[in-house]
């Protein structure tokens, strides 16, 4: 299938050599990484000739709202296993209405997703696992497809990580192709290290990772006024959305660092846009208020 992922050079303030690939353009509901993380998983599925997707995720999950857009697409049915009680915001009615099936599952059980899955599914032969947020060797391998896709050198790609699959496939990327490029991650979790060991699952030479965890701004889904001001003003001044969860803190990072004289003369640099915008809506109320 045929994609449009430009690479568009951005200019914000003093920040005027950096390169965004825009995976957000993919598809508004399968949105950046997670378009390229079902990208092979949709394919086993089919070598596999299964017909209902089963996955897991928050009430805020771009992941839910991507499967439940290409299931339908694929002529699949979908079901979500949603952490905690009960709730409607606008993510959750994105899936109702693109036909997933909701079982709202308390934190406890939600923690054992594969018995869960065995629990509702294990008599369905048609059903398929997927993950939290897609993570898997076939997401692995759509995501480094983002690096193939690059005509250019870059001496730095930076991205958000949650789990850190995407940037476990931009590393496989980089490494096959035998690049100089650095990668740079920005965990949006507290406590980001533990994305070191998830990457180094997926690929095992992690020379060229480079990890900042000091830009989680209090956590997962976490935000401060200064970050806020600064995706309101970033937004105003590119053109370009970015979302409060991931990409904020993203390009948050990169400008913080090219302030500090982080990187070295004339360098270029490309933030992969991982998508997620449906985000903004989740923090509707916080927004409006700078
Ligand atoms: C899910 C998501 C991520 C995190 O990707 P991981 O592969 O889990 O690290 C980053 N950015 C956006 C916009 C996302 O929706």
């Amino acid at each position: 299938m045929q994609i449009y992922s430009p690479v568009q050079q951005i200019s914000f303030q003093s920040l005027t050599s950096v390169y965004v690939k825009r995976d957000d353009l993919i598809d508004p509901y399968i949105s950046g990484n997670k378009w390229r993380k079902l990208k092979y998983i949709l394919q086993d599925v089919a070598l596999k000739g299964k017909n209902h997707l089963v996955t897991f995720g928050g009430a805020y999950s771009n992941h839910l709202v991507a499967t439940a857009a290409a299931s339908v697409r694929a002529g699949l049915k979908a079901t979500a296993f949603i952490r905690g009680e009960q709730v409607e915001n606008e993510m959750l009615l994105l899936c109702k209405l693109f036909g997933m099936q909701l079982i709202f599952t308390d934190r406890e059980s939600y923690k054992d997703k594969q018995q869960l899955f065995n629990s509702h599914f294990g008599n369905d032969n048609q059903a398929y696992f997927i993950d939290e947020g897609g993570a898997s060797e076939e997401a692995v391998k759509g995501c480094a497809e983002i690096i193939t896709e690059l005509t250019s050198h870059f001496d730095y790609i930076f991205c958000a990580a949650g789990t850190g699959t995407t940037a476990a496939g931009l590393l496989k990327g980089i490494n096959e192709k035998q690049l100089a490029t650095q990668l740079h991650v920005i965990p949006v979790l507290k406590g980001g290290d533990f994305i070191a060991a998830e990457i180094s699952k997926y690929e095992s030479d992690v020379s060229k990772l480079h990890l900042h965890t000091d830009y989680h701004f209090g956590g997962y889904a976490k935000t401060t006024p200064e970050l806020l001001q600064f995706m309101k003003a970033f937004i105003a001044e590119t053109g370009m959305l970015i979302d409060p969860v991931y990409t904020a803190k993203l390009f948050y990072a990169i400008y913080d660092l090219a302030q500090k004289n982080y990187f070295k003369k004339d360098a270029k640099i490309l933030a992969l846009h991982t998508g997620g915008l449906l985000g903004i809506l989740g923090m509707k109320e916080k927004l409006f208020q700078v």
